[in-house]
C-alpha cells in the first residue's frame, strides 16, 4: 500500500523533474537563440550541409523528427553505392569524386567504418551511347575506369553472369557506403558551442515572407537568420503546394540473399557492389557485416508515404529479385533472403537534386530530391547548400526550382 510519505516523495520527484525539463527548455531555447541557421533534416543533405555551415564558422541547429540514419529516412538503410560513374553527366562525376573525399576523412576522424573499396561494376548493352560517354567524362576527370569484355568480366568477377551483347565498366576507386552508421558518425562529428542536434519534428512552416522561426512538435519555437529543409521524402508532407507536384515518394525493397555457407566468394575484397542498366534499376552489394548480398530491383513505382507506408516485404519485388538473381548471379539462384527492408526514393520527375531557395521567401532553402542517387553526393550538397547560403555561389541551372517545373 502506497504511503502519504511516499505519495509527497514521489510528488516532490515529479515536480523536480518538471522543473528540470522547464530549465533545459530555457536553455534549449537559449542556445537555439544564437543560431545563424537552422537545418532541419540529418539525412545526407541535411547533415552535411549542417557540417559544411559549421566548417564556415556558422552557428548551427540541426533538427531531426527521429534521428540522423533513422529507419524510415532515404539514407537509414545499411550501404550506399558511391561511384562516380554517371554517364555522359560530368557535374555529378565530379560531385562523386569529390564527396568520396569528404566520406574517407568522416572515416578516419570518426575511427568508424565509413566506405568499403568494394570497386563498383556497371553492366551497360555494349552498344550503349551511355558508355561511350561515361568512359569519356571519367578519363577528362583523372577517374580511373576499366572496361572489361564478358569473358574478362566473369573471370574476374565469377560471381556474375554477363550476356555477350554487354560490357562492364569497372571503377576501382567506387564503393560501398555503411549509410546509416557514416550519417551517425558524421553527426557525432559536429560537436562544440556552435553546434546543436534537437530530436524535434517541425511543423510545416507558413512560408508567405520571410521565416523568422520554426515551430516544433514538442512546442519550442526556433529563430534564426536562415532556414534549411533538408526533409527527403518527407519535402511534400512539409510544403504540399510547393513540392506535392514535383517530388514523389515511391517503394524500394533491397533483399539480403544468404551466400552459400563458409563462401568467400561474396566477401567485398572478391565481388564489386554493382549497378544494373541492363535491367531497370537493379543494383547490389557484395557480403557486409555477414547480412548477405544485398539486391534491390525497381518493379514498379507504388507511392509511400515515410511515416505511415507499410513496412513488410511484398511478393512482387521478392519474385523480381530472385527472377533477377537467377539471371544474374547464378550462384545465388536458390539463395534462401537472409533479411528485406523497405525504403522509399524522394524522385523528382528528370531526376535531378532540387536545391534552391524558396520562392516564397529569401531565407529559406530546399534541399532534397535525391531521386535513388543523392546519398553518395550529400558531401558536395552540402557545400554547395552552404554556398548558396552564404551567396558566395551562382546556383547550377540543374538544381533550380525553374528545372523543376510542377507536374
Ligand atoms: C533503395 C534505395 C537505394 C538507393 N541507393 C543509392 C545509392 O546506391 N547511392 C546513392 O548515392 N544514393 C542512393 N539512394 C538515394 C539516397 O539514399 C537518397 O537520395 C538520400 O539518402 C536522401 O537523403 P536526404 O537527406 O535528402 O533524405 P533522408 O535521408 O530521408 O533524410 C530526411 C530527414 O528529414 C527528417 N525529417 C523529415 N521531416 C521532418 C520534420 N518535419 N522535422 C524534423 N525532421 C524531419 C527525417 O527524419 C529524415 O531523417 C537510394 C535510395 C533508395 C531508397
Amino acid at each position: 500500500m502506497t504511503t502519504r510519505r511516499e505519495v509527497a516523495q514521489w510528488l516532490t520527484a515529479s515536480l523536480a523533474a518538471a522543473g528540470l525539463a522547464r530549465a533545459r527548455a530555457r536553455d534549449d531555447a537559449k542556445e537555439d537563440a544564437k543560431a545563424d541557421v537552422v537545418v532541419v533534416g540529418a539525412g545526407a543533405f541535411g547533415a552535411w550541409t549542417a557540417k559544411a555551415l559549421l566548417d564556415r564558422g556558422r552557428r548551427v541547429v540541426l533538427i531531426d523528427a527521429y534521428g540522423p540514419g533513422n529507419s524510415l529516412s532515404s539514407s537509414g538503410d545499411q550501404s550506399r553505392i558511391s561511384r562516380s560513374n554517371y554517364g555522359a553527366n560530368a557535374l555529378y562525376a565530379e560531385w562523386a569524386a569529390k564527396s568520396r573525399e569528404a566520406w574517407l576523412a568522416l572515416e578516419r576522424r570518426a575511427r568508424t567504418p565509413v566506405f568499403v573499396p568494394s570497386g563498383v561494376a556497371a553492366f551497360d548493352k555494349a552498344a550503349s551511347r551511355e558508355v561511350a560517354a561515361a568512359l569519356e567524362v571519367l578519363r577528362q576527370l583523372r577517374i580511373p575506369i576499366e572496361q572489361l569484355s564478358p569473358g574478362r568480366a566473369m573471370q574476374r568477377f565469377p560471381q556474375f553472369h554477363v550476356e555477350a551483347d554487354e560490357t562492364v565498366l569497372y571503377e576501382p576507386h567506387g564503393g560501398t557506403l555503411y549509410a546509416r552508421a557514416a550519417l551517425q558518425a558524421l553527426v557525432a562529428d559536429m560537436r562544440g558551442p556552435r553546434f546543436k542536434y534537437r530530436l524535434d519534428a517541425v511543423r510545416p512552416p507558413e512560408v508567405t515572407q520571410d521565416l523568422e522561426s520554426i515551430e516544433t512538435a514538442s512546442g519550442a519555437r526556433i529563430a534564426a537568420s536562415e532556414f534549411v529543409f533538408a526533409c527527403g521524402p518527407w519535402l511534400p508532407k512539409l510544403f504540399p503546394q510547393l513540392l506535392g507536384r514535383r517530388i514523389r515518394s515511391i517503394r524500394a525493397e533491397a533483399y539480403f540473399l544468404r551466400i552459400p555457407p563458409g563462401s568467400r566468394l561474396y566477401e567485398a575484397s572478391a565481388m564489386p557492389t554493382w549497378m544494373d542498366n541492363c535491367v531497370p534499376d537493379a543494383f547490389g552489394m557484395p557480403d557486409l557485416e555477414a547480412r548477405g548480398c544485398k539486391v534491390a530491383v525497381d518493379v514498379a513505382e507504388p507511392p509511400m508515404d515515410p511515416d505511415s507506408g507499410d513496412r513488410r516485404p511484398t511478393a512482387e519485388f521478392g519474385d523480381a529479385v530472385r527472377a533477377y538473381v537467377r539471371r544474374r548471379i547464378p550462384g545465388l539462384a536458390d539463395a534462401p533472403v537472409a533479411e528485406a527492408r523497405v525504403c522509399q526514393y524522394e524522385m523528382t520527375p528528370n531526376e535531378d537534386y532540387l536545391l534552391d531557395r524558396h520562392p516564397g521567401a529569401l531565407n529559406v532553402w530546399i534541399a532534397g530530391g535525391g531521386s535513388g542517387h543523392g546519398y553518395k553526393n550529400g558531401p558536395m550538397v552540402g557545400q554547395y547548400m552552404a554556398g548558396l547560403i552564404e551567396r558566395r555561389v551562382q546556383p547550377i541551372a540543374a538544381f533550380t526550382f525553374a528545372a523543376h517545373p510542377a507536374e
